[in-house]
């Protein structure tokens, strides 16, 4: 027995700082945060040795101490700067996920926006003036031979695209609306809160499923400020149904010397059919046919950053230009970088699939998807041995954001299920779909009748799925 007491073997603060483990650690994250974690941590020792807490003490008095505990202090000074915004594993079935960030960038957007990040650039500058230029300058030409539309605007997202066009072209007026349209897209978008928002009034024509062209043309009157029409991609009214086309309705409101604006959501500028997908309206059928602005998501399927386009007649694109609120809904350098990068990619359609991580993950073939599953099968049954039964089986991705509401890709997914007694079987399935976000790079499937479900569509980095499963704790 020693009678020193174990205070005396506490390293001193200046000591471990000196270690080559914390020297490192102070040369990436600073020598404060270093410190101030050290002399936490000793403090916790300390508390131990006086509460007489003999593992402690053991610890301490150990050969392996000094480096264990600069392990112990490297991790947590390492979790206070880790983000909370991480990579995970979208296995859920919806492959414009909006809690999931949408849309993956392609590489050369990422190049695109690296370069603007890092150098002053050119945002709002005209280099042949050398004076105060246009932020939407970069983007009207090729937007223009894309989509056929005379002029464009960029802001922050969708709902602030329509929150500007109604603000800029109908403040203090009406705005005629098929009841049908009334839509609530999620997040708390819903039309007749941003039309109180931007300061319309709101007037519903027609009835939940019928709408015809003279409920327009009888709710028209000197307050009349525009027309509108939402697609309503979220949701479908089938059966005995009307709706007015926009033909129709960009004439009717052209005889009243009033604009017909039309938010499209997700508003692609392809048509996807050749692509074995439904028939979206692209923005140029919508413009073609009279339609004076269309408003669409940035990262819904058009497959680019987080934004709101406007494109359609010169005139009006200027009001919204002119709108204080344009200025406070604009979009910073980065993203208009990685915008004018997506719709480049749009001149070359025939390598869009190949080019744009969107499209891969909507034209993936499902051989591929099926041979994936094969292999993660195996391994996935191995982790979860007698806790669970795994199988692989058919089932339907969908695009998601509102974009062409209905399951539609043909799909394989891992399907797993546990053999607890039915009142347990939720919990535990809840108690996996837990360990699996838990991973190192979460992973996020979907529960579905008595089963959890990981989609295999958007699977890309396998190598790495596979890697983590050995630290699944379940
Ligand atoms: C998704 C959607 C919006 C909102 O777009 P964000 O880019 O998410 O702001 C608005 N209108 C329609 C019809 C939509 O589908």
């Amino acid at each position: 027995m020693t009678d020193l007491s174990p205070f005396k073997s506490l390293p001193s603060v200046d000591r471990l700082l000196q270690t080559d483990s914390l020297s490192s650690l102070r040369a990436r994250v600073g020598h404060a945060a270093v410190k101030s974690a050290c002399q936490r941590s000793l403090q916790e020792i300390r508390d131990g040795l006086a509460q007489g807490d003999d593992f402690v003490q053991t610890w301490l008095l150990s050969a392996g101490f000094i480096d264990e505990f600069c392990a112990h202090i490297t991790k947590h000074v390492e979790s206070e700067f880790a983000s909370s915004l991480v990579p995970v594993f979208n296995l859920t079935g919806t492959v414009l996920h909006t809690n999931l960030g949408r849309s993956r960038l392609p590489d050369s957007a990422v190049t695109a926006m690296a370069i603007a990040a890092t150098n002053a650039v050119n945002v709002e500058y005209d280099l042949e003036l050398g004076e105060r230029g246009d932020r939407d300058i970069h983007l009207t030409r090729s937007l223009q031979d894309v989509t056929g539309g005379e002029a464009a605007t960029v802001v922050n997202n969708n709902a602030a695209a329509v929150l500007l066009v109604l603000n800029s072209l109908a403040a203090g007026k009406e705005v005629l609306i098929s009841r049908g349209e009334l839509v609530e897209i999620g997040g708390s978008f819903r039309i007749p809160d941003v039309m109180a928002s931007a300061g319309c009034v709101l007037r519903e024509v027609g009835t939940t499923n019928r709408t015809h062209l003279t409920d327009y043309a009888n709710a028209i009157c000197p307050a009349t400020g525009l027309i509108m029409k939402v697609h309503t991609s979220n949701y479908e009214i089938r059966g005995f149904t009307n709706t007015v086309s926009e033909v129709e309705l960009a004439a009717l409101a052209h005889e009243h010397n009033i604009p017909f604006v039309f938010d499209l959501g997700s508003g692609t500028l392809l048509d996807l059919q050749p692509f074995g997908l439904p028939h979206e309206p692209t923005v140029q059928e919508v413009l073609a046919v009279g339609t004076d602005l269309v408003t669409f998501s940035g990262d819904k399927l058009l497959g680019g950053p987080q934004a709101g386009l406007v494109v359609g007649k010169h005139s009006l694109v200027q009001k919204l230009k002119a709108n204080p609120l344009k200025r406070a809904l604009r979009v910073d350098k980065i993203t208009l970088a990685a915008l004018i990068d997506v719709i480049n990619l749009y001149k070359d359609p025939a390598r869009l699939t190949e080019r744009l991580p969107l499209f891969a993950d909507l034209m993936r073939p499902l051989a591929e998807i099926e041979a994936l599953g094969e292999r993660v099968l195996t391994v996935m049954q191995l982790v979860l041995g007698k806790h669970a039964t795994v199988a692989l089986v058919a089932t339907r991705s969908q695009i998601g954001s509102g974009a062409l509401p209905l399951d539609l890709l043909e799909s394989r997914a891992l399907e797993i299920t546990v053999a607890a007694p039915k009142g347990q079987r939720d919990a535990d399935l809840q108690r996996l779909a837990f360990a699996l976000r838990s991973l190192p790079k979460p992973v996020i499937g979907r529960i579905n009748n008595n089963r959890l479900l990981l989609d295999l569509r958007c699977l890309r980095d396998e190598a790495a799925f596979i890697d983590q499963l050995s630290a699944l704790r379940f």
